[in-house]
């Protein structure tokens, strides 16, 4: 799939179980994927599904039982030397959910966003206003803002800044776990489009998490759906959107409303009810040269030969 396109992340059969009393969660089990440069990746599924831990564990907050995270080439999934942990810290950004949970109340937006600079650039004073400055204009606030506290804006806003932190670094690949979820429909499109302005102009790779499929939809040049920890399909988003194989990934766009009073009449609600052991021996079958789905062979062969998937699996 896309053989000619550099390669900036390849993940090899990525494990994370957490323990718990009495209890083993496979949150993350045995996924393999790449993401190609200046792409976007966006990964789905509902909650639970495993992608804030594949998020998690590339950026190395998690530590990978098993498997194999390979950045620029490094193998960055155990222990790693102290110049690709620079090269880490400068490359690869994350923008969090809640951005009044993840920048500190106590810190003005200028120190906030500078924090990368004061680890691992030696700039003047002058020199590191600047870059803020320059930055808070590049992501829509301007620099009045600098002197502020977080509590001091609006949900938007403080997202703005999140992603003026993670931008300021000038890095490749940035994670960005739920970066709308949290904020009003009506400002939702406005930081989609912010990222996805900065994606062209930067030459950006995001790797997109999202529990709603429509946004996902709308920034992402492929999508790879998640359940119970494994990746069940993934493939351009328009293959994905429009030939949905797997009966989870049709589940999903079944419950996206949309604007059409003749489509919603008709639109029908469709449940999958999976048990991990559902993805047990199973395989990736090509649905063509940019589309895989996880089934065995029977599934495969019900899945692309059934319309509208009435059998034992769906409610409908
Ligand atoms: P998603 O991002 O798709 O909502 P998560 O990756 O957050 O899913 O969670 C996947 C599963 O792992 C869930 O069952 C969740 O409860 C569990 N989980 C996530 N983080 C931890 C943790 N630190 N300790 C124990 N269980 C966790």
């Amino acid at each position: 799939m896309n053989n000619d396109r550099e390669i900036i992340l390849s993940i090899k059969n990525l494990k994370q179980y957490f323990k718990i009393p009495n209890a083993t969660i496979r949150a993350v089990d045995n996924i393999s994927f790449n993401i190609y440069k200046g792409e976007v990746l966006g990964i789905v599924g509902e909650s639970g599904s495993g992608k804030s831990t594949t998020g998690r564990s590339i950026i190395r907050l998690y530590k990978p039982i098993e498997g194999e995270i390979i950045f620029k080439g490094k193998n960055i999934s155990g222990k790693i030397d102290k110049k690709t942990n620079t090269m880490l810290r400068k490359k690869m950004q994350m923008i969090f959910q809640d951005p009044i949970a993840s920048l500190n109340p106590r810190m003005k937006v200028l120190d906030i966003i500078a924090e990368g600079l004061d680890i691992h650039e030696k700039i003047s004073d002058v020199e590191r206003k600047e870059r803020v400055y320059e930055i808070l204009e590049v992501v829509g606030l301007n620099k009045e803002h600098a002197n502020r506290y977080p509590h001091e804006f609006s949900g938007g806003q403080r997202q703005r800044i999140g992603v003026a932190r993670a931008i300021i670094m000038n890095p490749e690949f940035i994670i960005a776990d739920e970066p709308i979820s949290a904020l009003d429909v009506s400002i939702q499109a406005q930081i989609v489009n912010l990222m996805r302005k900065l994606q062209k102009e930067r030459g950006l790779t995001y790797m997109f998490i999202a529990h709603d499929l429509s946004m996902v939809k709308y920034i992402s040049d492929r999508i790879a759906v998640m359940h119970l920890g494994h990746i069940v399909e993934i493939g351009d988003s328009d293959s994905i959107y429009n030939n949905p194989i797997h009966p989870y990934t049709k589940s999903l766009l079944s419950a996206i409303p949309l604007p059409d009073p003749q489509y919603e009449k008709n639109r029908k609600r469709l449940i999958y009810n999976a048990k991990p052991s559902d993805y047990v021996n199973r395989e990736y079958k090509s649905v063509s040269y940019s589309h895989v789905v996880l089934a065995n062979d029977d599934e495969y062969y019900k899945w692309v030969n059934s319309e509208n998937l009435k059998t034992n699996d769906l409610i409908i």
